[in-house]
């Protein structure tokens, strides 16, 4: 059951007093703060609102992206040409991304501060620390006539997608979030989880699609069918892999993933071009979900490419916005993941750029290079597969030790796939050595995250933000009851 939520939180309190001291200001010094740059500019309701969000995207992950593109003569990112063109209602912020009970969250305590309002404990989905379910934003926006969205890399049941429209006690509940997705009309989603609505993998043995089906949803398994169910502007569900999607470093190297799973800039833009059919509007959350996943491995090519493919999608997203004055965009990520960092190399650190450079050599993920490996790898194997994935030579002094680390592992879990924090904390010191690019650990990180956003409601962020406020920045963008 879905219990009212309490309007008097001390979230809402602390967001109208920033309102109200922004406003403040403007009167007595002409300061123009965030409130006066939102009236100023394109002050007013949102009809739409686009959120992105790279999931588990250090700071240093964005440098390491922009210098990365910079080396491969690509376009500079679209997230940083934000801040250099200062659109009117444009702001910049840090945000707090600290849960109820950590100043380190996890993807559904963050994901659930945006999507209710209030922080929750780790692993919940939008049920605070007393027990109660509260709205997410989805669900309210829906109530309003807003059309909504999710488009996600992971399964599109996980925590991030979950949190903008799902209530559970614990994340894991993907079974049950697949159902409430249906439950409460969410008009399209996009991404990978077979497994959550696929008869013969539930415990249940409750064929989804069929559910969907039968409540008017195109259901898509394949690239191909995407673009023309998008067409139609009807609901839409789309799923292109029985996990998570494949990591873009993979995908762009591997024909059969390219032809079977669109990019995500792909699967932002199909949705976009059916949702705004909507004459009332949408709201779509957009996450790159597979940064975090690398990061956690330490992988850097896993981090950069799916950070650079979310890249992609922002642009896509911006060139929507892009000449009306309707449509909240919000650029964000959820917490940093592993710590990742540019490291300067030789003296007085001007060696630096000539390390990274080596960085291009990647062609696979760290998941990728180890299904190539049998299950217990010979020590001479690893060296030499290792020096042609990384392309400067690692010591037989790690990788000795190394592949006995992960053959321990790889043999007790029986998986090829498995090993990839171990290869990537068996990397760190080579890595760093060689390339420049740190991590400090497999684990999420406490540190302030970056947060672009613009359009109408823009301005209502402020310049150091809690996560648990943004949801009323979006809720007051579309004139909805927070
Ligand atoms: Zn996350």
């Amino acid at each position: 059951m879905m219990e009212k939520k309490n309007p008097a939180s001390v979230s809402r309190r602390r967001f109208l007093q920033g309102l109200t001291v922004s406003g403040l200001a403007v009167g007595a010094g002409g300061l123009a703060g965030p409130a006066a740059r939102a009236k100023a500019g394109t002050g007013g309701k949102a009809r739409n609102i686009l959120f992105f969000v790279s999931d588990g995207m250090n700071i240093g992950t964005l440098q390491m992206a922009a210098a990365f593109r910079g080396l491969t003569g690509g376009k500079p990112l679209a997230w940083l040409g934000l801040y250099e063109e200062r659109s009117p209602g444009f702001t910049r912020a840090i945000m707090d991304t600290a849960s109820a009970d950590s100043p380190v969250t996890d993807s559904a305590a963050a994901g659930s501060a945006w999507g209710c309002g209030s922080r929750v404990n780790n692993r919940s989905l939008n049920v605070d620390p007393a027990g109660r379910a509260l709205e997410p934003i989805l669900v309210k926006a829906k109530r309003a006539g807003r059309k909504t969205g999710l488009v996600s890399t992971a399964r599109v049941t996980h925590a991030t997608p979950a949190s903008f429209a799902a209530n559970a006690d614990h994340r894991d509940e993907e079974n049950t979030i697949a159902e409430q997705y249906l439950e409460r009309e969410i008009d399209l989603l996009i991404g990978g989880g077979n497994k959550h609505f696929d008869p013969a993998q539930r415990e249940d043995g409750r064929d989804l699609y069929a559910a969907y089906r039968d409540a008017g949803y195109n259901v898509v398994r394949h690239r191909d069918m995407l673009a023309k169910a998008a067409a139609t502007g009807a609901p839409l569900l789309a799923v292109f892999s029985g996990d998570h999607l494949p990591y873009e470093i993979d995908r762009l190297h591997t024909a059969e993933l390219r032809a079977r799973v669109p990019s995500l800039a792909t699967m932002t833009t199909r949705a976009i071009g059916s949702l705004a059919q909507s004459a009332d509007g949408f709201v779509l959350q957009v996450e790159g979900a597979r940064v975090d996943h690398a990061a956690h491995a330490n992988d850097f090519a896993g981090t950069i490419h799916d950070q650079l493919a979310f890249d992609d999608a922002v642009r896509a997203g911006l060139e929507f916005a892009a000449g009306r004055d309707d449509t909240l965009v919000i650029v964000t990520t959820d917490h940093g993941t592993g710590g990742a960092q540019l490291n300067g190399r030789g003296p007085a650190y001007s060696n630096t750029g000539d390390h990274f450079r080596k960085v291009l050599h990647y062609r696979e993920s760290y998941h990728s290079f180890l299904l190539g490996l049998p299950l217990e790898i010979p020590p001479q194997l690893l060296h030499k597969r290792l020096n042609d994935l990384l392309g400067f030579e690692v010591s037989e002094e790690f990788t000795g030790p190394l592949a006995e680390r992960l053959t321990t592992e790889r043999t007790r879990t029986g998986s090829h796939g498995s090993g990839a924090w171990t290869l990537g904390s068996g990397l760190r010191l080579p890595l760093l050595r060689e390339t420049g690019v740190g991590w400090t650990s497999h684990a999420h990180t406490a540190d302030y995250v970056e947060l672009a956003a613009v359009g109408p409601g823009a301005g209502a962020a402020s310049p150091f933000i809690r996560n648990d406020e943004l949801h009323h920045v979006m809720t007051a963008a579309l004139g909805i009851p927070a």
